[in-house]
């Protein structure tokens, strides 16, 4: 069967998904309404939705692929070069098989290669660094598997120039070798093979070479096309030739970048450091970037504080093919986003917010999500909901908010439904949408225009603004604990044994007796227990001691009550009341 990849930005409708599985708008609905999803053909479906029904239409052959437009505002990134470009370093990724030495090589190449001293003081793992050779530079990135590589292709940044495919000559070509000789095609890099461990007794570079072949790599040495280099990563022999290689795949590749342009790059690691924030290590592709330099990558933007090269040493431009650490960026940004320079801050908190609008449209703008189908199947839902939209500031901020949310727990009682996320204000959209369905707005560092609010409050939408997300979160909270059905609670007070009965009515008694421990006061209820069986409920009206009201009958008191009943019941003397307060007590989560 023909495969097939449907590419998806956040949503698809049923009517582009039918046109793109090739089935009939009336089969694909049907197959929703199987599943419990009564859809018409406009309507939206998000990513699992889509990829559950495929499923269950056991679509083997497709594929459904996340497409990500969330950079769109960095678009024309991979730009035609000028006439005025430079030639830049090669990017370097070194890939194959575990065991088979990528690790060793990269480690003997930065000790060879970088000033003595100086590799001995790296000793955090770095993504990225670069050599000379023959007073050139070549920039190795360390591959942090093969999945994120993935990631930095789906973004469609052609970030490696040359992937040096590492292959063990004891042991030949091995399922990530494949796959990093596909990954390499699919990249459109240039392939250099080190055949590596020949110091090792079984190495057999002859046979290598023709395994190798056998996958579509031909040797330069029979006529192809493809340069292998036998290597120990070990001892270090050949790794001159290897970098001479690779110097030379880069001239004829004629690598060039534009100088004179808004600095722009990939991000290839970030993470947030104590009393640094976020450390974000960038990769220049075009463009020369400086400290104090504007920057946005998807939906999060800085100010380049600190910039430093990848021994930590402070750098105060960084060119083409160069790997830098800087601080700076108000959150963390993803990894394989792209970075581009802005003017100001103004532009970058401008574009920031953009992208993040669009990645939040994308997330927002299913009305079929995977939720409302797994509730649909199954069905058996007791649970309360809790309707909730969500705006904030930043996509950052909305997401950590819907995370959070997500995070109470409800102990199953309470389903939380996110009904739409979105950064930017309160809108009158928000409002249209929770209206009639009890749903409350969030608003996270946004602001809610008066108009708004008058809406809301006309149409009795709940709007609540934080700006502290624990206040939010305990907002939700108690609103998911008021869904709760109260509970009710028995506390046991004391208890009376009956030594006079006088008067019995219909509904009501006139006993005496002694308090045998707690106490007895109006308005508490009783059971009377006759030799341990349940003779009836009484409520108390008053309580008397020696003919005169009073509040309370303590332990080894004797006194009288009045009683009523809602039944008849025939109390005998030495019946035991045991009194009790019953209250309806709000349930927490
Ligand atoms: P990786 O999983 O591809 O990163 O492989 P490593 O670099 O960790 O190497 C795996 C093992 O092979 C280690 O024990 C290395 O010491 C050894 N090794 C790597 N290169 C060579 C080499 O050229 N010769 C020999 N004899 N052993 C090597």
């Amino acid at each position: 069967m023909e495969e097939k990849t449907i590419q998806l930005a956040g949503s698809i409708t049923v009517d582009e998904l039918s046109k793109a599985l090739g089935l009939s708008v009336t089969e694909l609905i049907g197959t929703l309404f199987k599943n419990g999803i009564v859809a018409t053909i406009n309507q939206r479906l998000d990513f699992e939705t889509a990829s559950i029904i495929i499923d269950e239409l056991g679509l083997k052959n497709v594929k459904l692929e996340r497409k990500n437009t969330a950079t769109k505002t960095t678009e024309g990134f991979r730009h035609e070069l000028s006439d005025k470009a430079i030639s830049r370093p090669p990017v370097v990724a070194v890939m194959g098989h575990v065991d088979h030495g990528k690790t060793t090589l990269l480690d003997t190449l930065l000790h060879k290669k970088t000033v003595e001293g100086e590799a001995g003081g790296i000793t955090q793992h770095i993504s990225a660094y670069q050599l000379e050779h023959n007073d050139r530079m070549i920039t190795f990135l360390d591959t942090p598997g093969h999945e994120a590589f993935a990631a930095i292709r789906q973004h469609g940044a052609m970030l490696t120039d040359i992937v040096v495919i590492v292959v063990a000559a004891d042991d030949g070509v091995k399922p990530q070798t494949v796959e990093a000789i596909k990954f390499a095609q699919s990249a459109n890099a240039k392939i250099i093979v080190a055949i590596n461990k020949i110091d090792r007794e079984g190495a057999d570079i002859p046979r290598t070479m023709a395994d190798l072949a056998q996958h579509g790599l031909q040797p330069e040495e029979w006529g192809g096309d493809i340069v292998m280099v036998p290597i120990s990563a070990k001892r270090g022999d050949n790794l001159e030739k290897l970098l001479d290689m690779i110097l030379l795949t880069a001239d004829i590749e004629e690598l060039k970048a534009d100088i004179d342009i808004p600095a722009e790059g990939l991000v290839i690691e970030s993470h947030m450091e104590v009393g640094k924030g976020s450390v974000v290590n960038l990769l220049v592709t075009g463009g020369e970037l400086k400290t104090g330099d504007f920057i946005v990558a998807g939906s999060s933007f800085g100010k380049i504080r600190t910039m430093l090269d990848f021994r930590g040493k402070p750098k105060g431009k960084a060119t083409p093919s160069t790997p830098v650490t800087v601080t700076g960026f108000k959150e963390l940004p993803n990894f394989g986003d792209r970075f581009v320079e802005v003017k100001d801050e103004k532009t970058a908190r401008k574009m920031a917010l953009l992208n993040a609008q669009n990645q939040a449209n994308e997330l927002a703008s299913a009305n079929v999500t995977s939720n409302d189908l797994l509730r649909m199947m199954n069905t058996v839902d007791n649970t309360k909901m809790f309707n909730v939209i969500i705006k904030g500031d930043v996509l950052g901020s909305v997401t950590s908010v819907v995370d959070s949310l997500k995070m109470i727990d409800t102990k199953g009682e309470v389903t939380l439904n996110i009904v739409a996320t979105g950064v930017g204000d309160v809108t009158e959209n928000d409002v249209y949408m929770a209206v009639g369905e009890n749903t409350v707005i969030y608003g996270f560092n946004v602001t809610v225009p008066t108009n708004i609010s008058k809406m809301a409050a006309r149409d009795g939408v709940s709007i609540r603004t934080y700006k502290v997300i624990y206040e939010l979160l305990d907002d939700a909270k108690h609103s998911m604990e008021d869904l709760l059905d109260a509970e009710v609670v028995e506390e046991d007070m004391g208890e009376m044994k009956i030594m006079g009965v006088f008067r019995t009515e219909k509904s009501s008694i006139i006993a005496g007796g002694e308090v045998l421990k707690g106490k007895v006061e109006a308005k508490m209820l009783g059971r009377v227990v006759r030799d341990k069986q349940y003779i009836g409920e009484v409520e108390v009206e008053s309580v008397q001691k020696e003919k005169i009201d009073v509040k309370e009958l303590v332990e080894g008191e004797i006194g009288g009550l009045a009683l009523k009943t809602t039944k008849k019941i025939t109390m005998e003397i030495g019946d035991r009341i045991k009194f009790f307060v019953r209250e309806l007590k709000k349930k927490t989560l």
